[in-house]
């Protein structure tokens, strides 16, 4: 849990689960798990709580407006009780926590991935992407050097060139 550009680890793993969609408690703790995160217990009503958040954080990605994503972003905070915290738990250097390791699992993820996203937006709002094909949906932490990231991948990138061109094409003939 440290301090990185663009919301850091805790950004992404609000990306990733996102991306995951609704999962079973196993599947969200392996996603977790592989951004860092430690649990003691992750219990089928964590998992429970942690879908129910998902559509709120795809509702950061998805919001291009300023203001209405800072409201958002801020009712995250609120929610999910976030209180940062520095700690050096383990020996390790002074790092912010989002929320006491003695936290119920469900909790820990909400007030990370608030903590997170309330960083990237501070930092850079247009950081926050979701995918330009319509219709993909996956969404992305933008850090990329130049910050103009558009889609999740080339594939998409290449599917929406192509469909430009044909249109282009087809008022052409027109
Ligand atoms: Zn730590
Ligand atoms: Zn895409």
């Amino acid at each position: 849990m440290h301090f990185n550009p663009y919301g850091g680890p805790a950004a992404q793993v609000a990306a990733a689960l996102v991306n995951l969609g609704p999962a079973p408690a196993s599947t969200l703790l392996a996603t977790l798990r592989a951004a860092g995160m430690t649990f003691a217990e992750f219990s089928d009503d964590d998992a429970a709580v942690v879908n129910d958040w998902l559509p709120r954080l795809r509702q950061v990605f998805a919001e291009k407006d300023t203001d209405t994503l800072v409201d958002l972003v801020n009712r995250l905070l609120a929610d999910s009780a976030c209180k940062p915290y520095v700690s050096r738990h383990d020996g390790k250097p002074a790092h912010l926590h989002y929320a006491s390791e003695h936290a119920g699992a469900a909790l820990r993820v909400q007030a990370y991935t608030a903590g997170g996203l309330a960083h990237l937006v501070c930092e850079d709002p247009s950081r926050i992407g979701m995918c330009a094909n319509d219709g993909c949906g996956v969404v992305f932490v933008d850090t990329s050097r130049n910050g103009r990231r558009r889609f999740c991948s080339t594939r998409c990138a290449t599917r929406v060139h192509v469909a430009d061109h044909r249109q282009r094409a087809a008022s052409l003939s027109v």
